[in-house]
């Protein structure tokens, strides 16, 4: 079907009124000091991420208002207004004191939607620790990867998933002092060398005085995949909250009365920065559904928990889209009246599924974890190109730029002028929420800059209108679901199979999920590849890496291509799996 190129705001996608309607009057009056303002701040000129999201509401006029909610089946919702919030964060920040975890010590979160996994993050936050939720997903050795190289001290898992992934490589983990158990059925736990996580919540008092951080005291540490090396943590300050509340604010246009639900999981950024943080600064109740994607249930959460704002991803609404119109017109939306997007292209057809079918556009947004909150969104403030994830937000300078060839020295870059002409996309460093480092790696972090900008290794383009378009990464990073995997840390789990002489691992195109991760194998001498061995592998990689991050497809191949300096040449994978060109093959070693 044709369809006009630019969605116009209509009164009934504004049937509140947006928090802001002048784009170029708001980004040229706007300042990050100002914005700062509607924050509390800590005596001294402290800022912490977890008093201003729970206690500057507890200690106001929100305090008796539903800051959480927890939904999951088969169980009565369970609700936590500011006040509770306070209380239990307190509680958890005094536990760590008790065992002496102090300010900047790190502590890791792996559980499902559980409220002890909010009150732990807010908690620690408020301790000064710095803090990682991890995603419960993941199998034993993406866990181990990341406590080891963020020397975590304090692990907080609930007792199922210790027994099922967290035991076996405890060892494995020299830097963990403590590991706190939530009793996934109520009740206590009683695993050797752990403490019992409501044990300690019990006899831990519910008064604290939040541990004064500063703007740039680090806060949060979320992992990111590259194409080569493990995973890279950056570093996230507290600081970084004015960026959560002013993009809450411009971004998913959060009013203290809605009901959101983002449906992310705290384990990937967009689940922390606006699945627990953005939401509690701005005083509205968060829905939380502890269930997996389920388009029924979805949309009875939709209808019957009358949310108002809603912030997903693109893998979740094309699976809605299979379902059809009609289940969606079984429901209603009672409440709805803006929804976003985030984590890889949206396609112009979800835009229009959204205004056709959910009454509402879906307004996409762009960013990513160095970035630490949204910088590039659709917002209520202007209309809608489908395709395009939109203008950047007050307070961000974007521009397309092209890499100078610099060997050995630092990255330098042009910047492009022209509208419509492809090139990385740049931020102009300095927004409260970039990040501040790789962990224990500078050089990486000194890569990412040029010229006073952050280059994000995503390649765009930018219209006329200063509208911006995704054309695709620039590296072999997969993104499947909305979440990044990186190629290298599948490939060294696949090479522990006794069987695997070499692993390639590409992103393949997939309608519903972006990418689907596709292994290719070459055998060692004695082993032949049949269904029974490509089954083998397949699930030791699930047991190894979790559900998420496994390869989906794999297929044996004779030899691997590489260059001569021995890279796997993943580029050379992907166009053969695609039947695309091979592109230049100059560098590929000859016997491939
Ligand atoms: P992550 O760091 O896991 O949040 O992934 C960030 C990456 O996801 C970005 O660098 C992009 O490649 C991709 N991404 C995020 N949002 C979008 C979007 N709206 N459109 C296209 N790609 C996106």
């Amino acid at each position: 079907m044709d369809r006009p190129s630019v969605i116009h705001k209509t009164s009934s996608d504004l049937c509140v009124l947006p928090n802001w309607t002048d784009y170029d009057q708001e980004c040229s009056h706007f300042s990050w000091d100002v914005a700062r303002q509607a924050l509390q701040g800590l005596p001294g000129g402290g800022l912490n991420m977890g008093f201003e999201a729970v206690d500057r509401h507890a200690d106001g006029a929100l305090r008796d208002h539903i800051a959480l909610r927890f939904v999951a089946r088969g169980m009565p919702a369970q609700e936590m207004s500011f006040v509770q919030l306070q209380r239990e964060t307190n509680r958890f920040a005094n536990v760590l004191q008790n065992l002496g975890v102090v300010k900047g010590d790190h502590l890791f979160v792996l559980a499902g939607r559980i409220p002890e996994l909010y009150i732990s993050v807010l908690g620690a936050l408020k301790n000064g620790t710095v803090v990682t939720p991890m995603f419960s997903a993941f199998g034993p050795e993406p866990i181990a990867t990341r406590i080891n190289l963020g020397a975590g001290q304090v692990l907080v898992t609930t007792d199922l998933l210790y027994k099922r992934k967290v035991k076996q490589i405890r060892e494995q983990m020299p830097s963990l002092r403590y590991v706190l158990l939530v009793a996934e059925g109520g009740g206590s736990t009683s695993e050797p060398v752990t403490l019992d996580w409501r044990q300690l919540m019990d006899s831990a008092s519910e008064t604290f005085c939040t541990v004064s951080t500063l703007p740039e005291d680090p806060a949060l540490l979320h992992f990111t995949s590259g194409t080569t090396g493990a995973p890279k943590a950056a570093i996230h300050v507290h600081g970084a909250v004015v960026a959560h509340y002013a993009t809450g604010r411009y971004a998913i246009d959060l009013h203290p009365q809605d009901r959101y639900w983002c449906t992310a999981d705290p384990g990937w950024v967009t689940g922390t920065s606006y699945g627990i943080i953005a939401p509690l600064l701005h005083g509205v109740t968060s829905l939380i559904d502890r269930e997996e994607f389920d388009a029924e249930r979805w949309y009875s959460l939709l209808e019957e928990e009358r949310i108002s704002v809603w912030y997903t991803a693109p893998t979740a609404i094309r699976m809605l889209m299979k379902y059809g119109a009609s289940l969606a017109q079984q429901h209603s939306r009672p409440a709805l009246r803006f929804i976003a997007s985030v984590g890889e292209p949206l396609n112009p057809e979800a835009v229009w599924w959204g205004k056709e079918v959910l009454g509402l556009p879906i307004h996409d947004n762009w960013w990513q974890t160095e970035t630490g909150g949204i910088m590039i969104a659709n917002t209520p403030a202007f209309d809608i190109k489908p395709g395009s994830m939109g203008r950047p937000v007050p307070g961000i300078e974007a521009m397309i730029v092209e890499r100078l060839e610099s060997e050995g020295e630092p990255p330098r870059v042009r910047i492009v002028d022209r509208p419509n002409v492809d090139g990385e996309l740049a931020l102009k460093a300095g927004w409260p929420s970039m990040f501040r480092g790789y962990l224990n790696n500078e050089a990486r972090y000194q890569k990412c800059f040029a010229d006073g900008l952050y280059l994000t290794g995503d390649l765009a383009r930018r219209d006329a209108d200063g509208y911006y378009w995704f054309v695709g990464r620039a590296d072999d990073v997969i993104k499947s679901a909305g979440h990044l995997i990186g190629p290298f840390e599948v490939e060294n789990v696949l090479m522990e199979h006794p069987a695997v002489a070499e692993a390639g691992v590409i992103g393949k195109p997939d309608a519903v999920v972006g990418e689907v991760v596709k292994a290719f194998i070459s055998l060692k001498h004695g082993y032949v590849g049949d269904e029974a061995l490509r089954l083998d592998i397949l699930a030791h990689a699930r047991k190894r890496l979790g559900a998420v991050v496994a390869p989906k497809e794999m297929t044996f191949i004779v030899t691997m291509p590489r260059t001569r300096s021995g890279k796997i040449m993943r580029r050379l994978l992907k166009a053969r799996e695609l039947g695309l060109p091979e592109g230049d093959t100059s560098t590929l070693e000859t016997s491939a």
